[in-house]
């Protein structure tokens, strides 16, 4: 976030990269011991059943190296989960690849799809990992500004930046931070330059459970899209496990062995018994998904009530865990400042969303306030916003 001092020892492309803002962020909550509505992690733990699952594998003894491409369990899983929810076909072998979090299937997939110097589109605001995995890859980015406004993703000045030498473009939807849902409009027009440009697509659905409004659509169900996309998910966000780090990516068989080359010498597998345990997650009946959604449901609400009612201007998330606010009506017209500011002096901490971007001109003010967290941490937070309105 913001300029980075240049590292001595660091390579060239990695230079600039700097600390991630949400560590940044958790490091000062941590400092002043500030509620933290910054880094996107829930306080809670996974449901009974995924835990104990966890205990189970570990204590049958399912403690040694996965396959390479993941434990035969999850990657069936894997399978049936995209034909139940998203009516998508993948073959466990040949299609489906168990990761390191969908940081790793990112990674993964950017390294081994991208040569150096192709180009890469990504759409603005943009979770801060892909940058770095362009910049492993020796990768061009060209990134589309977000519009003012509703943050909807600019797909005019989407058009205007694929080119001759564009190979990916990175879709995030359910999108963090915007907490938007890409309708199928949207969809349909990110299918249509991709086929148009022999483009292929790696999609971030690492919050595809958690959609409040509007329909969760993989693009690799367009027309076109499915031998040219690779679908990235995780079960961090949706089992509320995100130290498990257990993620997978489905693509077809020339991609999924090309990302596998890359995944086999990063980390060459995860954690063995937590791919059980994500196994018997994701297994779980409608009413298991169901019920985490409305708990999310209402803490979303909660959140956005309570800041609207601070008079920050809120919109309210489609999808995801996460808020975006404007802290502009409260006095504060630099969102980086504020974020860093906010620990230390009312003791809460939340992420700027110019950490998105390049351009921070149409974010300037703009915050992001995580809500996967229990009711009284909400309330704590927002009792220590409050006193926004006497800092004026
Ligand atoms: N993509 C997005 C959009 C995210 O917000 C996150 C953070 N959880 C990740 C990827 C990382 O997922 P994982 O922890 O499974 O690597
Ligand atoms: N995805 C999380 C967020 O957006 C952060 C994950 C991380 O710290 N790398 O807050």
């Amino acid at each position: 976030m913001g300029p980075t001092t240049r590292e001595p020892e660091l390579v060239a492309r990695l230079q600039g990269l700097g600390t991630t803002v949400f560590s940044e962020m958790t490091d000062l909550a941590i400092a002043h011991d500030a509620v933290n509505l910054g880094q996107g992690f829930p306080d809670e733990n996974p449901p009974p059943a995924v835990l104990a699952a966890a205990v189970t594998a570990m204590e049958q003894g399912h403690n040694q190296y996965a396959p390479g491409p993941g434990v035969a369990s999850l990657r069936a899983a894997v399978a049936d989960h995209q034909r139940r929810f998203h009516a998508l076909d993948y073959d466990p072998d040949d299609e489906i690849t168990i990761t390191f979090g969908a940081t790793e299937a990112m990674s993964a997939a950017v390294q081994s799809l991208c040569e150096a110097g192709d180009e890469v589109v990504v759409l603005e605001p943009a979770y801060d990992a892909y940058r770095a995995v362009i910049a492993l890859a020796g990768g061009v980015q060209r990134r589309v500004p977000v519009r003012g406004g509703d943050l909807r993703p600019d797909l005019d000045r989407l058009a205007a930046v694929v080119g001759p030498r564009t190979r990916l473009v990175i879709v995030n939807s359910p999108h963090n931070p915007t907490g938007l849902v890409y309708d199928a409009a949207e969809l349909d027009e990110i299918a249509r330059l991709c086929v148009e440009h022999d483009l292929i697509a790696v999609t971030d659905e690492v919050y595809e459970h958690l959609v409040y409004e509007g329909e969760h659509q993989p693009l690799a169900g367009r027309p076109g899209m499915r031998d040219r996309t690779v679908t990235i998910s995780s079960a961090a966000k949706t089992f509320s496990c995100t130290g498990w780090k257990v993620g997978w990516a489905c693509a077809p068989p020339p991609l999924t062995r090309a990302l596998r080359i890359v995944k086999q010498y990063a980390t060459f597998s995860g954690a063995t018994p937590f791919q059980h345990a994500v196994a018997v997650g994701l297994a779980q009946d409608d009413d298991a998904y169901r019920r985490q959604l409305e708990l999310l449901r209402g803490r979303r609400d909660r959140l956005c009530d309570g800041l609207e009612g601070l008079g920050l201007g809120v919109q309210r998330p489609q999808g995801t865990y996460f808020a975006v606010a404007d802290v502009a009506p409260v006095g504060h017209d630099d969102a980086e400042d504020f974020c860093r500011w906010a620990p230390g002096a009312i003791g809460v901490a939340a992420v700027p969303v110019t950490a998105f971007v390049d351009d921070p001109a149409p974010v300037r003010s703009l915050v992001r306030f995580a809500f996967c967290k229990p009711d009284a941490v909400i309330d704590a937070g927002l009792e220590r916003l409050a006193a926004l309105t006497e800092h004026r």
